[in-house]
């Protein structure tokens, strides 16, 4: 059968793939725009797609062979998961095997902010450091002892709250249900449950991981960054559109919070021009939450996994819309 792939991969996974299948791949770094992805997919029984391919309501209904979308990450919010599944469509995704890579780049970001390190690094660079030692140089906060605040304790968000130990750090957290993460991180770390606005206004570290969804879109806003601590960290490694970007600048220029460390923006890549990168207090990655060699390898053979075992007619073992198996 005919494959799409909207990139090229790391690793030999695609490889792998042209053993069973007929595969081609977008030879561009840039992505493919939508009559690209039509184009060269119209005769395709599944795609492999990226989180910055659109693909939506239009662009399914114009791939009438197609029967799975592989995502090449666990958030799928660029797919009409509705679409597709009415369609019959199967729609995969790569979870966990990223966990531990994102947590660790949350935490790179948690400790960037609040020791200043790319500050620190500039003023080192910029030649701005002339005086051997400063007693209030680049004063920062502390972590160790600190509150952190998870928001969405799903995979990630436990992973993050797992680092705390070695920091002596109490974890609050939010989040939409009860499961065995949520019930881990209370028998294992102490993490109590609270509302959002009671995290908010307790921790001194607030960390999202939620995925993007009707609900958790614009979630932290104007109200929300209010009710934090002055003093207070904001960190973003989930989706963007979870963060009211417009908002946290002025509370971040005003400086009624402390700082922000940001992976995902609303708009990606980020306008140079976007007024968040003007501010010290803002660590800026560009989406390499997942960004390890090892970890994008694990990914690869997972959404390969995930396309041939749907098109070998086998229930996939990273499936998103089990609905698909149960409708007439
Ligand atoms: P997950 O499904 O395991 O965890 C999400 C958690 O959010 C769950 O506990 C869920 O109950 C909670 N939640 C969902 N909606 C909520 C709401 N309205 N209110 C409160 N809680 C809510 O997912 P995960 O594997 O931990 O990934 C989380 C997100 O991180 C992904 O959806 C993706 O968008 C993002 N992500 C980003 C990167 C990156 O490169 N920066 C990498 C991986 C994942």
């Amino acid at each position: 059968m005919k494959i799409f792939v909207t990139r090229n991969l790391p690793g030999r996974a695609l490889s792998r793939l042209s053993e069973a299948h007929e595969v081609d791949v977008w030879e561009y770094e840039t992505p493919p725009t939508k009559d690209q992805i039509i184009e060269r997919a119209k005769e395709c029984a599944g795609i492999i797609t990226l989180l910055s391919d659109d693909i939506s309501r239009n662009l399914i209904a114009a791939l009438p062979e197609l029967k799975v979308i592989s995502q090449y990450a666990v958030g799928y919010n660029n797919i009409d998961i509705t679409e597709a599944t009415r369609r019959g469509i199967i729609v995969t995704n790569t979870p966990g095997v990223l966990t531990e890579a994102t947590a660790d780049l949350t935490w790179a970001l948690i400790l960037s902010v609040a020791r200043r390190i790319a500050e620190a690094d500039r003023y080192v660079r910029e030649g701005a450091w002339r005086v051997a030692w400063g007693p209030e140089l680049l004063l920062g906060m502390d972590i160790f002892g600190a509150t952190l605040g998870i928001i969405g304790m799903g995979r990630i968000g436990y992973a993050v709250a797992r680092r705390t130990t070695g920091f002596d750090m109490q974890v609050l957290y939010y989040s939409r249900s009860d499961t065995y993460l949520t019930r881990a991180a209370e028998k294992n770390l102490g993490a109590i449950k609270m509302s959002l606005e009671q995290l908010l206004a307790e921790a001194d570290i607030v960390s999202i991981h939620v995925p993007l969804t009707d609900q958790t879109r614009n979630m932290i806003a104007g109200k929300e960054l209010s009710l934090m601590k002055q003093t207070a960290i904001l960190i973003n490694t989930s989706r963007g559109a979870v963060v009211n970007e417009n908002d946290l600048y002025e509370f971040l220029r005003e400086r009624r919070i402390y700082g922000a460390g940001l992976d995902v923006f609303q708009q990606e890549p980020t306008p140079l021009d976007n007024h968040l990168l003007e501010l010290d207090n803002v660590v800026a990655t560009p989406h390499i939450g997942s960004a390890t060699v090892s970890t994008r390898n694990r990914m690869a053979q997972i959404v390969v996994d995930n396309i041939l075992q749907a098109l070998d007619n086998k229930k996939p073992k990273h499936l998103v819309n089990h609905e698909v198996y149960h409708q007439s």
